[in-house]
């Protein structure tokens, strides 16, 4: 088949799950396979898992995947009682490592190579190394199914990229420019097809603390004159005016600086390295240190070893790693596995018990998932509780604040809410599409897409499933 195509198989009408199938001429390619979140909980939650026993079925028949032949592991269609095939995409590629860009590339078939920025690669590896395997999140390798003893992992084909060197794969030319995200490693890209260029922003901001990187993907963007923008929208309701990093350092520094006697805890996600920087200079500038969760160690091992991230290594001295108590109850280094057991027995880690004797001394990056923790550390009352990350904005998030305020009030926290967000807001996100000006723009990763209708009149809200033919002025389903 000639031509150019686009088939949007995740991310429409959700936040999240992004899957984008691009045909061109012999060549297609996957930007993003991700899971989607909210898809996935109308179906799923932590006990009603899909099984893995049965290979790729029960994601399909949730329509957590799409059924495309000639895309996923062979082990699994075969498990399912479906037919396996060479792979029939030619390249994934990765626009940053959120679970809802990347975890299901898990399923896709193991000669499908994947492109993606070092760092992208790097995080990926630090979360593959900091948790058990899981069946939903075997980005770089698998193991193959049904399990066996001693099979080792397939690896996967990675090919990593940089900002601004454009790369082939097939007739299509890739030029992948950074953006700034609230992870680093974030990729946009500009895709050269027979058609003209399509664009795809990954995620996007304007108001971090690397706005220069995606007025670069934009302006770079804008002057490839593309046919296709294909656009995140978040946030497009949302017209918060001030908001940055550096405010959030500032609103969290004063009220830390306001109780020098407080214990502080940070409800922050420690992938977001300019969250993880902001709590460590607060800390510093008010003579404390940062306790770490032990798993998060794996990061500053990893993303340290970048000197652009400017990330303190889990050893540095301004760093306590919290080492909480395992099954036996002891504190005993032998009671962890592998580099965890490295990371408990150094200087720098302490128990519940130590951080205790003195909590004032400490900002504890220990969030909702170590509250449990809380009943070792015993928080004096009127402890601060920082909760920097979104607001809640489902049922199942209003449920966890349910929970979260039980933890608070149990020990009398004091909550506060201090946060930026990783997504451009709406009027940022109708700037980059009017200053791109594509000839068609295609909103994703939204659950109100039609609302771009007030940045351009040459939107299409998009079907999922549904294929778009590319021509060069415009694009129609076929
Ligand atoms: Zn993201």
């Amino acid at each position: 088949m000639s031509g150019c195509t686009i088939t949007i198989y995740g991310g429409v009408n959700e936040v999240g799950g992004n899957k984008i199938l691009l045909y061109d001429n012999g060549t297609k390619i996957l930007l993003d396979f991700g899971k989607g979140f909210s898809r996935r909980a109308r179906f799923f939650e932590e006990y009603l898992k899909p099984r893995s026993a049965n290979g790729i079925v029960d994601f399909i028949e949730t329509g957590l995947i799409p059924d495309v032949e000639g895309i996923y592991r062979e082990d699994l269609l075969e498990m399912a009682g479906m037919k396996a095939s060479a792979p029939a995409v030619d390249a994934v590629l990765v626009s940053h490592a959120h679970a809802d860009h990347v975890d299901y590339i898990s399923f896709l078939h193991r000669d499908i190579p994947l492109y993606m920025g070092s760092t992208c690669h790097t995080i990926l590896q630090a979360i593959q190394d900091r948790a058990p395997r899981d069946f939903e999140r075997e980005v770089l390798d698998f193991l193959p199914k049904p399990s066996k003893r001693g099979v080792k992992p397939v690896a996967r084909k990675i090919n990593e990229f940089r900002s601004g060197r454009k790369f082939k794969i097939g007739s299509l030319e890739i030029h992948p420019i950074h953006v700034d995200h609230s992870i680093p490693g974030a990729y946009g890209f500009i895709i050269y097809t027979s058609a003209g260029p399509v664009v795809y922003t990954g995620d996007v901001r304007l108001h971090g603390a690397r706005p220069e990187m995606t007025q670069e993907f934009v302006s770079e963007a804008r002057a490839a004159k593309p046919i296709v923008l294909i656009c995140e929208g978040t946030r497009i309701t949302d017209i918060s005016l001030e908001e940055s990093e550096q405010r959030v350092f500032r609103e969290a520094n004063g009220l830390v600086t306001k109780h020098p006697d407080s214990p502080v805890f940070a409800d922050f996600n420690f992938k977001d390295t300019d969250r993880v920087k902001t709590f460590y200079r607060i800390a510093k500038e008010n003579g404390r240190k940062l306790v770490v969760k032990l798993k998060d160690c794996y990061y500053l091992k990893y993303l340290s070893q970048d000197p652009n991230l400017g990330i303190p290594s889990y050893d540095d001295k301004d760093i306590v790693i919290y080492k909480p108590k395992q099954v036996s109850g002891t504190y005993a280094d032998g009671d962890y596995y592998g580099e965890d057991a490295t990371f408990a027995s150094l200087p720098n880690a302490k128990t519940a018990a130590e951080i205790s004797q003195n909590p004032s001394r400490y900002v504890c990056a220990l969030g909702y998932f170590s509250f449990a923790s809380l009943i070792d550390i015993r928080p004096p009352s009127g402890t601060l509780y920082i909760h920097s990350a979104s607001e809640p904005y489902n049922e199942e998030m209003v449920l966890n604040q349910e929970r979260v305020d039980n933890w608070l009030d149990k020990f009398g926290m004091e909550r506060h809410q201090i946060h930026c967000s990783g997504h451009a807001k709406g009027p940022d996100l109708f700037q980059i599409v009017k200053e791109i000006d594509a000839k068609m723009l295609f909103p994703i990763h939204t659950e109100h897409p039609e609302l771009y209708v007030r940045a351009t009149r040459n939107m299409t809200v998009v079907e999922e499933g549904k294929t778009y033919a590319l021509q060069r002025v415009n694009a129609e389903p076929i």
